[in-house]
């Protein structure tokens, strides 16, 4: 079939299930038996071994993903040059639809989703790392980078990633989404993408959702994490609310910050209640000088903040395979990429 046909009927089938049965998580499943059967998805989650370390008094774990294929997914899963006539847009970006196309022989399609402020495309990740592992890129070709940390006019504003996130997490409860700014995890710097999770069945809670927070002392603050080895701040309740205050609040200790703008960088991870009606999100303040849990390997995004290392490299699996690893271990390699913009985070 012709690909803008496969992509409009495929669209049109995923939108009535959005609308008539579970919302987009519905949607988002079905995508991703969509994207087996075409053999995009090339990758299950079945070589995936996950281990938990508990903290040998409290009642904190964090977990080691051993995830050999990882490695390999810089080989990629498509064809890098296109083949006459057909359009290499962006040097070949992989999150631009018109490349995919071609890159993928008509194998990957996206669905289409609106939100207050944009327009995304859901792709299904080919290497996923948790169940239903799905990449929300923006439609237009524009960067990674926020405004703020941007000379780039055509970056999106704070306030505009913040509500589009959290919309996203109110819409899919039952997931985990995250957004790794360039320098933090950011795989594609040149195209604006979240990354969106399902939780896992049998631990559906990550080690940063086990740790206490101080309070709000007046509702503007946000509440800071006890007792976990990076810098994480979190604000709770309506959409609206939470994306006024945290934008206020980022915007101000960046101005404030020491350290040169050309390094802030940081993650957001947003999830919602299990109705979907009030959101937490949390902001991770980031220097691009530190991005690795391991000397200069292991980059630090979403994933680990929440509190899981995905070891791929043979160096990496030694170490889990000869039981080098527990609690302290990992909490000391997650405490390399802790970073306060400004005093005004303590
Ligand atoms: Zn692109």
């Amino acid at each position: 079939m012709n690909y803008d046909l496969s992509w409009t009927s495929l669209n049109t089938k995923l939108r009535s299930s959005e609308d008539l049965s579970g919302g987009l998580s519905t949607a988002l499943l079905e995508l991703e038996n969509h994207q087996r059967e075409s053999g995009f998805i090339v990758d299950d989650l079945r070589e995936i071994h996950r281990f938990v370390f508990n903290h040998p008094k409290k009642d904190y774990s964090f977990r080691v993903q051993l995830n050999p294929k990882r490695a390999r997914r810089h080989d990629g899963t498509g064809i890098l040059h296109p083949p006459r006539k057909e359009t290499y847009l962006n040097n070949g970006c992989f999150l631009c639809r018109k490349n995919i196309e071609w890159q993928q022989e008509g194998r990957q399609v996206g669905f289409e989703i609106k939100t207050q402020s944009g327009d995304y495309n859901a792709l299904m990740n080919p290497f996923p790392l948790m169940p239903n592992h799905v990449v929300l890129a923006s439609q237009d070709h524009i960067p990674q980078e926020v405004k703020l940390l941007s000379e780039n006019q055509q970056s999106k504003g704070l306030e505009e990633l913040l509500e589009d996130l959290c919309e996203l997490a109110c819409r899919l409860p039952k997931h985990v989404g995250f957004y790794n700014g360039v320098g933090a995890g950011a795989s594609i710097e040149s195209h604006f993408h979240f990354q969106f999770f399902r939780r896992l069945p049998d631990i559906p809670n990550f080690p940063i959702e086990e740790r206490s927070f101080t309070s709000s002392k007046d509702g503007r603050c946000p509440e800071f994490i006890l007792d976990y080895p990076i810098h994480v701040l979190r604000w709770r309740g309506s959409i609206s609310e939470v994306v006024s205050k945290a934008c206020a609040w980022i915007t101000q200790s960046i101005k404030e910050s020491k350290i040169g703008k050309h390094r802030l960088t940081s993650n957001f991870i947003a999830t919602s209640s299990k109705l979907g009606e009030s959101v937490t999100l949390y902001f991770i303040p980031r220097d691009k000088e530190k991005q690795f849990w391991n000397g200069g390997k292991g980059i630090v995004g979403g994933l680990e903040i929440l509190g899981e290392l995905v070891m791929a490299s043979d160096d990496e699996r030694t170490l889990v395979e000869k039981d080098n690893i527990d609690y302290f271990f990992i909490n000391t390699a997650l405490s390399n990429v802790s970073t306060q913009f400004s005093n005004k985070n303590v």
